[in-house]
This record gives structure tokens, sequence and C-alpha cells, in this order.
């Protein structure tokens, strides 16, 4: 075991699960994991104020994982979280973290899929069910027993689900299991109204909560750029082609990644290598040395392998992965700048993760700005500074070396001088694409306007995009879809996910079945099947999203 994994061994966790965090690639528990997990084991009931991008799944799928009896063929653990695609999401990381747990079983349950398979998986003997509240409610009806033998519940983003208006349905799940239960509540807030459920249903619950002290760094420049996360290594790629870096740190999460990234730089020609935590200590000192004397540019480090480096030629830390909490971003960010120079950090952040990115800005006090992936034109003018700055050196002193053979060339060719140092200069870049057709051409499709959808919007309107982004026109409908519009957007506090979730949850909609969402700042429009549009319309007819009535019609463009 390497030393790194002594962080999660330190728990005493089932070997079988400890297994499946190294499998995992977790080299450490990140502050929610380090502080949640001992308290959930030891049984107690918890309040958990985390957002997405803390580790905070793991934080209670570990412990909960770890309690559960395997034998038991009934459900144990029940996971509450407020729209499908969390409910997805943390099924999938309770699959992965039991993997290499024999005969547990996960079962995902929400609204827009056949409710039978899901019964069925319950009644089967899946020791974890994660759900969304409505869903939950419909199988109650049906099976009032269904969650009598639960003795650990976790409310996943209590806060969502409360202003997705889940509050009553929460009540009924509540009175449907054993009081002696296990409860854990996870919320990024704690509103009065999330304080009061924790009265009345928690039992002398611990407080976790991740210390932010006001940190400070001056002399780095910061920007984020939104991504999907399957988009990351095209990003990095673009973003390489533009930034004038020495050299270059880059964090990511997981070993593996630290592997997969590093190999991605390496074929694009970039002198790049991987840091972990299963390298061997002499080798992680070479590939450090290497990144001193430049022989290596780029370093693909999770946080444990990168402690204490200190390379004053760094000019440039990207966190390709979000940090877990502000002080590790601090922390990351520090590697540039170093002995008073100028560094500049980049940070990738996916939708889910915005959350993350204002706590940041609010932690170190400072606007993280908002960039964009740079267009074709940026990069073949970074290309050509590029093959300017390394030909413009080599010229002063070519004419009197290499003139005479010049002439001799062009007379023995029969062609121009322009000819001959074309023909040179293609040779040189070795088929490097300079020109604008040609960039295009090979550019990975990494949408530039990355996802937006579901912004949150910040009403500071010092966005340069905002203006075209309001007037832009629909996008053309797919065949068999409607464009539905309510009065509710950004500036009610709505986004895409709440949009999604609500009608999710209360239309019965399979995801696949919801076009695009798109949040503008006084309205948003949503994608909905013509077929059936207003049965459905009346379904949703008393929903509300963010305490709001939703009053979604149908939209014609005319
Ligand atoms: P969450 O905040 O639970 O949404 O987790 C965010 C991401 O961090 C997920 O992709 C997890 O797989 C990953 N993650 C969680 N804990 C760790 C850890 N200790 N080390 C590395 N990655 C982690």
């Amino acid at each position: 075991m390497t030393q790194e994994t002594g962080g999660f061994a330190a728990f005493n966790l089932n070997p079988n699960i400890l297994a499946a965090i190294i499998a995992t690639g977790y080299e450490e528990p990140s502050a929610i994991q380090q502080q949640s997990i001992p308290i959930i084991m030891a049984g107690h009931d918890m309040i958990g104020q985390a957002q997405t991008g803390t580790g905070k799944t793991a934080a209670f799928a570990l412990p909960i994982l770890h309690r559960i009896d395997p034998a038991k063929r009934e459900p144990q653990a029940l996971i509450l979280a407020p729209t499908r695609e969390l409910a997805l999401q943390v099924a999938t990381a309770f699959e992965t973290y039991s993997k290499q747990m024999p005969g547990v079983t996960v079962v995902a349950v929400y609204g827009g899929a056949p409710m039978g398979p899901q019964l069925k998986a319950i009644r089967n003997g899946a020791q974890i069910v994660v759900a969304t509240p409505g869903r939950l409610c419909d199988h109650l009806r049906r099976d009032e027993k269904v969650l009598a033998t639960v003795n650990h519940l976790v409310l996943d983003e209590a806060d969502e689900m409360l202003k997705l208006g889940f509050m009553d349905d929460l009540e009924v799940i509540f009175k449907a299991m054993p009081a002696t239960r296990q409860t854990v509540l996870f919320s990024a807030t704690l509103p009065q109204s999330i304080r009061a459920i924790a009265e009345r249903h928690l039992r002398d619950p611990q407080h976790v909560k991740i210390q932010t002290k006001t940190q400070t760094v001056t002399a780095i420049e910061q920007a984020h750029l939104l991504v999907h996360a399957d988009q990351k290594t095209s990003a990095v790629l673009s973003l390489l082609e533009v930034e004038d870096f020495d050299a270059l740190i880059m964090f990511v999460r997981t070993k593996q990644a630290t592997l997969d990234l590093a190999s991605a730089l390496e074929a694009k020609g970039y002198k790049a290598a991987a840091l972990n935590g299963d390298i061997a200590q002499n080798q992680r000192e070479r590939v450090i040395d290497s990144l001193k004397d430049g022989r290596l540019d780029i370093v693909v480090a999770t946080d444990v392998a990168a402690r204490g480096l200190d390379v004053p030629r760094i000019t440039h830390v990207f966190n390709v992965d979000m940090p877990y909490d502000p002080e590790s971003y601090v922390h990351r960010i520090g590697r540039t700048g170093r002995a008073g120079r100028e560094g500049r950090a980049l940070l990738l952040v996916t939708p889910r993760e915005r959350r993350m990115l204002q706590v940041i800005e609010r932690v170190t006090g400072q606007k993280v700005a908002e960039v964009r992936l740079p267009d074709s034109q940026a990069v073949l003018d970074a290309r050509i500074k590029k093959l300017t700055n390394s030909l413009a050196p080599l010229v002063a002193d070519a004419e009197a070396s290499h003139g005479d053979l010049l002439d001799r060339l062009t007379a023995d060719i029969g062609c121009t001088p322009r000819a001959l140092a074309a023909a040179l200069l293609r040779k040189a870049t070795n088929g490097q694409a300079l020109t604008l057709a040609a960039i295009e051409k090979e550019r990975p499709l990494v949408p530039n306007s990355a996802p937006r959808g579901d912004r949150p919007d910040r009403s500071s309107g010092d966005r340069p995009d905002r203006g075209d982004r309001e007037r832009r026109a629909p996008m053309p409908l797919a065949e068999g879809r409607a464009r539905c519009r309510t009065a509710l957007g950004a500036r009610d506090g709505i986004a895409a996910k709440n949009l999604l979730g609500a009608i999710l949850n209360e239309g019965g909609l399979a995801r696949e079945a919801i076009g695009r969402i798109q949040v503008r700042d006084s309205f948003s429009l949503v994608e909905l099947p013509e077929d059936g549009l207003e049965r459905l319309l009346a379904k949703l007819k008393d929903t509300r999203v963010a305490g709001k009535q939703l009053k979604l019609r149908r939209y014609r463009e005319d």
C-alpha cells in the first residue's frame, strides 16, 4: 500500500471498501471526508455543510457501506437526492465503492422510469436505495412497508430538495422509517427550513463544516473556464496553445487522471510527466528535477504528490479537476508566482461545480474571471508568434553561413528564394496547421459556449457575453418537440437543473424526453415532447420551483 492510501486506511473501513478506494485511485480523503467518515461510522446523526466538488458523496457513501450488513437482503440505507441526475450519480458512486463487496446491490429510484422494476429491485434485496422524494412517495403509496428496514438515511443536497418543493414528501418518508435510524443531512446552505428539519428529525447531530479562512493570493492572475467533464483534455490542449508558459503544473484528482492527461500531452509533443503517489520517491524526485532544469515543461499531479513542490520556473497552474476546498485551491495556485514572480492560475469548472467556484471567490476575496476557449484565429496567431520567436534569433547570422548555399540550391532547383524558404518552413513545421482553414479542420469539437444552460445568474452584469446570449435566437426544434416557456428565469434564482428536476419528478418524464433548457434572466425555455404536451402541462399546473409557480406554457416563436 502506498503511503497516501494510509489516509483512508486510518478510518478502519471494511477492507473491501478500502480496496475499492485504492482501485478508484483516490490518494487521500478530502477535508469533508476526513471529518464526516468517523462520525457516520460511529453511528451518529450528522449535519454536513458541503457542496458538490468537496467529495461529499464518498463522505457519506463509504461509512454507510461500512455500516450495512451485506448478508441481509433488505433495504438498509436510503439516500434521497433532489434530481434524477444526482440520484444516478450517487447510485453510481455507491456501485463503485461497493464493487468488491459481494452481495451488495444498489437501486436508483426516480420518476420517468417504470415503477415495477424499481420495486422489484428493492424487494429482491437491494441494500442501498438512492431515490428522488417524489417517486419514492409513489412507491410508499403502493407499499407502505418499503422502508421499514432502513436504518440509515442520508439527505443529499437538502436545500435543493426543499427548493424543488419536496418538503411534504420528506415528511411522508421520515414517517415510513424506523425512528431509531441514523440520519445524515448534507446541504450547501443551512437556511431556517433545513435547521427546522434537523431539529425535528435528527437526534443530537454532530456538525461538520469545512472551516474556510480568508486567504490571500495576490501575485497570481486567476481565471476559470466552464467545461463539461469529458471535454477537459481538449480544453487543456487548446489553452496550452495560447498560454505563454515556461513550466506548468496541472492538478487532477486521481492517479489514473495524472497518467491519462500526461500521455495525452506527450502525444501532442509536450514534455510532460505524471506525478502521483504510486510513483516511487526517487522517481518523483527525478520528475521534479527535470521540471526544474527544463527537461520537462508540464507535470500532471495529484495534490498529495505535489506536496512541497517548489519550482521557480512554474509560471502556470491549471486546476484541471476542482480542488476539494478553498485552502487547497490557494495551496495549489501558490505553486506559481514564486519568489515575487507573476503567475497565472486557470481553473476548469464543470456545471455542477459552479458553487464551489463561488466559495473560492468568497474565501479568497477575489473574482476569478471567466475566460473562453481560444478561437481558431487566436490559435493561429499564437502558433505564428511561437514560430516567429523561434526563427528570429536564427536570422541574424544565417545569411553569412548559409547564404551561398541558398544561392546554389535555388539555381540548381530552379526556384525562387521564396519558394525554397516556403519548402524549408513546411519541413521545419512538420505538418503543423498554420492557416485558419487547417486549424479549424484539426481542432477538437469543444463548443466555445461550453455548458451555459444551467448557469445561475450572478446579477453582476459584468459578463461581456451576456447581451449576446439574451439576444440569441432560439435553436431550431428537433422533430416531435415543442418549446415551452416559463416566466421564471435566472433572476428568480432558477438554474436549468431546478427546472429539469421539477419536470422530471412531477411530470413523470424520462430524462431523454426533455430537450434543451435555456435559462435567461427573465424567462426560461424548455423543449418537451409534442406528444401528450397538453396533458403534461396540466400535470405541471401547480408545480413550484424555487418557491414560485412554474406556469409552463407552449411558446410560439412568431
Ligand atoms: P462530490 O463532491 O461528491 O460530487 O465528488 C466530486 C468528485 O471527486 C467525484 O468525481 C469523486 O469521484 C471525486 N472524489 C471524491 N473523493 C475523492 C478523493 N478522496 N480523492 C480523489 N477524488 C475524489
